[in-house]
């Protein structure tokens, strides 16, 4: 059937059979598994990973492509089209919190104008996600794996490996995609972590340092931290840690920032 693609819905369809295969090979899928597709399209990877796993839940926002879906794949039992924004789909009330923690594995092949909500939404979910697998722009995927020293480290690298350890698994050339898009993308494996160091309480915290540090990432952190931390002890952890005083947010491994919001806590408790 024909379909014209929706520019404003990022509407790029995987047509290179191979990488489907691959996609669905680097997966590692078990037969008992439940996926959550986001943006199923015309179903490239949907009939695979409906022929190889026990549940397929596929939100997809455009409902000619829901009706489409929902008429092709008619024969997979296993397969509910659920016509939903995914930023907007409360997959806990979805669920009826009636499922084992982390039992999903989420698949995407994301718009990229959507790509921050997206992955801000799986966290806010990560206690029913095990991990997840997305196609994404190379730059952005570069940015979430990057780490201490390289100018694509920032505040999206912490925040996303602070609940996930992140891992390029290939990059997919345009090529792949019909229409083609103006930018290559990299295929992105995101293992959520089992147990986190720090109560939310904490993780406001941690995440309101990151957050301050890296908006003047030219700034020393004693500047770009003033009102957040005291001098005092933002000095007397740096001492501790044996930290240059005139550290900048790109050289502090998340573990120091994860280690300064634990210590401002004990800070805080003694006063
Ligand atoms: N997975 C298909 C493939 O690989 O060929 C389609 C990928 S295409 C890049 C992105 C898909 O996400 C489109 O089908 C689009 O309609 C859908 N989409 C866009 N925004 C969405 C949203 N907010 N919620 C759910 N689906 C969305």
């Amino acid at each position: 059937m024909y379909f014209k693609a929706k520019k404003r819905l990022g509407q790029n369809f995987l047509i290179d059979a191979n990488i489907q295969a691959k996609i669905i090979a680097a997966c590692q899928l078990e037969v008992d598994e439940s996926v959550l597709e986001i943006g199923p399209g015309k179903g490239a990877l949907t009939r695979l990973l409906c022929q190889k796993v026990a549940r397929v839940v596929a939100v997809e926002i455009d409902k000619d492509l829901c009706a489409m879906l929902t008429q092709d794949f008619a024969t997979f039992k296993n397969l509910q089209v659920v016509n939903q924004d995914i930023l907007k789909f409360d997959l806990g009330f979805f669920l009826l919190r009636k499922v084992p923690l982390k039992c999903f594995t989420v698949i995407g092949n994301i718009p990229y104008y959507i790509s921050t909500p997206v992955l801000q939404r799986l966290l806010r979910y990560r206690t029913y996600i095990k991990r997840a697998f997305l196609t994404v722009q190379k730059e952005f995927a570069r940015r979430i794996v990057a780490t201490p020293g390289s100018k694509e480290y920032g505040s999206l690298s912490c925040y996303i490996q602070y609940y996930t350890f992140p891992r390029i698994l290939f990059t997919l050339g345009r090529r792949c995609f019909s229409p083609a898009p103006s930018v290559d993308s990299s295929f992105l494996k995101l293992e959520f972590k089992e147990t986190l160091p720090l109560g939310s309480n904490d993780e406001r915290m941690l995440f309101k340092i990151i957050r301050n540090a890296f908006s003047q990432r030219r700034k020393k952190l004693h500047n770009s931290l003033e009102g957040i931390v005291p001098k005092e002890a933002l000095h007397e952890f740096f001492q501790l840690r044996t930290i240059d005083p005139g550290a900048r947010a790109e050289t502090l491994h998340l573990n120091d920032f994860i280690a300064l919001a634990k210590f401002l806590k004990k800070k805080i408790k003694k006063t």
